[in-house]
């Protein structure tokens, strides 16, 4: 029988989740839907120093937003928590037991004043300081000290810190299923510290005790990770357990390309690097953007369907995502690409979606007057006539003011050169035909203006433009028709008549 796909985030509570951070749960997300199989929150918050208040809250609410919930987690119960490390700390000490006991971890009491005398000396010379075989025998530990000693030191409270023993000289070969095969050579690795003085074990030793207690099947993270690949193999070696298989996503790169995407190049370029809003980093959710479509440019940062298609439903994510497909090279953030998929989004959204929003900022902007004898009807109206040249729900608001207000002033350049000896004679005669219409329809409005285009033999040059500053105090906008018929007779006649009055004086 194959293993259930259990798969995990594991995020550390020590600020906002960047997008990156997002990413990687949306890959586990997928990959675990994909194959029927779970997705966990674990919450890593073993390393006390470095924690950050409303941290935990703020990764559960980014997950809520994205619409990618997790199985398991700090506030959905399941057969393996708890899953905040803060409160499994006691199960941590057997493991490193186990450990010392089969002889792959050792006790050290090296002081940090001790240790940093090393690395400076090192760093003096131009090298860098490693602890391992090759020094390990010269340094304060239970492998250069007598059992006795050793014993004694632990009795009389001697603060000491548990590092794994790497082997000497030995290259570790294992497999990762973005990167293949990947080999690393112990003499460069350092004998990581497992158990800290303060009673914790450390990232590496709870990471891999818990995602073989929670049973986790794929480990998918960062490539910031990759590094840790070699302890992390060794430990499920010694422990003799079965390891995970590995996933290391590609970086998410500057736009430039060089280098990897950072808080301060959001700031940069004013683009958003959060989900939400984290101090004073506007998310990409108070930006404007839809939850699907960040998902959705965020799939596409790394993994490719193999075909030209970039619009893709969570569903439809879920159904084509393969981890296979995923680069192994960095991939480069565009914040132009994700306002474009941002635009697809709000176009292909249905006016009921975005009315609540669309009102809100419309009673915001305008006060309740403009709203109130507007039906729903009538502003899912508005809001498709001109979503076509609007990226974020927020600017319908702008670009449909004329709705709302009647123009205050006019385009000036467009206003003289509409403005020819004979307007006033025509914008005359089409106040009477509006007076005079009872279907207020746009198709009637058209058929009817039209006719008497043709009628008097003018050109639609010398009616349309004037008719549309009129109505919209520029040249822009959707049909004149459709406008008319949700301004009603009445703001068309008097939005005309105040066009003539200042026209009169040009
Ligand atoms: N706690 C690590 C982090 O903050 C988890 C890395 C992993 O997934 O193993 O990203």
């Amino acid at each position: 029988m194959t293993k259930k796909v259990r798969v995990r985030f594991a995020p550390s509570p020590t600020g906002g989740l960047h997008i990156g951070g997002l990413r990687t749960a949306l890959f586990n997300y997928l990959f675990a839907k994909k194959h029927g199989g779970d997705f966990i929150l674990r919450i890593e918050d073993t390393d006390q120093t470095r924690f950050v208040t409303g941290a935990e809250e703020y990764i559960e609410e980014a997950l809520i937003w994205a619409g990618i919930p997790y199985d398991e987690g700090p506030n959905k119960a399941g057969d393996f928590g708890p899953y905040r490390q803060s409160e499994r700390k006691d199960s941590y000490a057997t493991y490193i037991t186990t450990l010392i006991e089969k002889g792959a971890a050792y006790y050290a009491f090296d002081t940090p004043e001790s240790l940093n005398f090393h690395r400076t000396d090192h760093e003096s010379k131009g090298k860098t300081f490693i602890y391992n075989a090759h020094n390990r025998l010269k340094l304060d530990n239970s492998l250069s000290l007598s059992k006795e000693e050793t014993a004694s030191k632990i009795a009389t409270g001697t603060p000491y810190v548990v590092r794994f023993k790497t082997p000497e000289n030995t290259t570790i070969t294992t497999s990762d299923m973005i990167r293949g095969s990947v080999s690393f050579k112990t003499d460069t690795l350092d004998d990581k510290v497992l158990f800290k003085s303060d009673g914790m074990p450390t990232y590496h030793l709870a990471n891999v005790v818990d995602d073989h207690l929670m049973q986790i099947s794929h480990v998918i993270r960062g490539e910031e990770w990759l590094p840790s690949l070699a302890l992390h193999t060794q430990l499920y070696q010694a422990f003799g357990w079965e390891a995970p298989k590995f996933a290391h996503l590609p970086l998410i790169m500057k736009p430039t390309g060089k280098g990897k995407l950072s808080k301060r190049d959001g700031e940069k370029g004013g683009f958003p690097v959060f989900p939400l809003t984290w101090l004073s980093s506007t998310g990409y959710k108070e930006a404007g953007y839809f939850p699907e479509a960040v998902i959705n440019f965020l799939a596409l940062l790394g993994w490719n369907p193999g075909t030209e298609q970039e619009l893709f439903g969570l569903d439809e994510l879920v159904a084509t995502f393969e981890l296979e497909r995923v680069q192994k090279s960095g991939a480069r953030f565009d914040p132009e690409k994700t306002k474009w998929f941002n635009q697809q989004y709000l176009q292909m959204s249905t006016a009921a979606k975005i009315l609540p929003e669309f009102k809100k900022g419309v009673l915001a902007a305008f006060g309740a007057t403009a709203i109130e004898n507007k039906s729903d009807r009538v502003l899912e109206t508005i809001i498709d006539l001109v979503k076509e040249r609007a990226t974020f729900t927020h600017e319908l608001i702008e670009l449909a003011a004329y709705f709302f207000v009647d123009p205050t002033s006019y385009d000036q350049k467009a206003l003289k050169k509409q403005w020819k000896e004979n307007t006033p004679e025509i914008v005359a005669a089409l106040t009477e035909i509006i007076k005079s219409q009872t279907d207020f329809s746009s198709a009637n409005l058209e058929l009817t203006i039209k006719n008497y285009i043709s009628e008097k033999s003018l050109s639609f040059g010398a009616v349309m433009p004037p008719l549309r500053l009129a109505l919209v105090g520029a040249l822009s906008g959707p049909h004149v028709f459709d406008i008319m018929e949700v301004l009603g007779k009445d703001r068309c006649i008097e939005r005309i008549l105040a066009l003539g009055n200042t026209a009169k004086d040009l």
